[in-house]
């Protein structure tokens, strides 16, 4: 009697685990993996540089290009590479996010092109010498686009520095620590700094710690965004750029896909709530 009881129990307990692996089954089918790409291109990204930068530039692009192109395995995005900023708005509509790697619109045509696409709602990342201007760059779309003003001094030789996040509660920064400090490079200071324009929402900015910065060129003080978005456009500005060592720390590296990430997938990133 006993020997039937055990093995009634031992049935149920044996139907009752086959029900709740059928449960979670039914779980992972229906919920995960959540958003498999699959055979389905999900959005085409662009990346321009230019060949004839100068070096220390054309080493951070090339780095950027393998980095950015290793983000694109499974085809969860199309990867394009040019050299020139299209001229026409038809050449840059088809992609959702336009990555310039030290490289920005030279001639009217390209600017033009490049305005239109962003006033209609075109994503766009720039690094490091995308942003710079001065007074000879004749193109006040591009500091009002921008956020701030031209360029003001910059530390040298390129250093690593201590950096501070200005706030946590961003889908680009709420990954990463409140202060780190990141690789080796040449960094600008812009006048006015974009943190006066109301628009601006700056993530992350060199450390007052830091000052005096730089050993040739040297930085005494002031204010030092070097991560921020112009909230009325789709963008975001990274100063990071310069030289061979851009992607060697992996804090930074988080830093590089959450802004890839949160431009090229707007939808899904403005539907997701901080954490804190
Ligand atoms: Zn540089």
């Amino acid at each position: 009697m006993n020997h039937q009881i055990k093995n009634y129990n031992y049935r149920l307990l044996s139907l009752a685990l086959m029900l709740l692996c059928c449960v979670a089954q039914a779980q992972v089918t229906d919920k995960y993996p959540a958003d498999y790409a699959g055979d389905r291109i999900r959005f085409h990204a662009l990346f321009i540089w230019d060949p004839n930068a100068e070096s220390a530039h054309v080493e951070f692009d090339q780095q950027a290009l393998h980095f950015f192109h290793k983000l694109s395995y499974g085809e969860g995005f199309t990867y394009d590479v040019r050299t020139e900023c299209p001229n026409s708005l038809d050449s840059l509509k088809r992609y959702d996010v336009v990555v310039m790697l030290n490289a920005l619109p030279h001639d009217a045509d390209q600017r033009k092109a490049f305005e239109q696409y962003m006033e209609q709602g075109g994503g766009w990342i720039g690094f490091h010498a995308t942003g710079y201007n001065d007074k000879d760059t004749h193109w006040p779309w591009f500091n009002e686009f921008l956020g701030c003003g031209t360029f003001l001094c910059n530390n040298w030789p390129p250093q690593p520095a201590l950096v501070e996040v200005d706030t946590q509660l961003h889908p680009i920064t709420r990954t990463l620590p409140k202060e780190f400090v990141v690789p080796a490079s040449e960094f600008y200071q812009f006048s006015p700094s974009p943190r006066d324009n109301k628009d601006v929402e700056v993530l992350v900015s060199i450390s007052p710690k830091n000052y005096p910065f730089g050993i040739k060129d040297i930085v005494l003080f002031g204010d030092f965004p070097i991560v921020w978005t112009n909230k009325n456009y789709r963008m975001v500005y990274l100063n990071m750029g310069h030289g061979d060592e851009g992607f060697i720390d992996a804090t930074q590296n988080l830093l590089f896909t959450n802004a890839f990430r949160w431009i090229s997938l707007p939808s899904v990133s403005s539907s997701e709530t901080p954490k804190e």
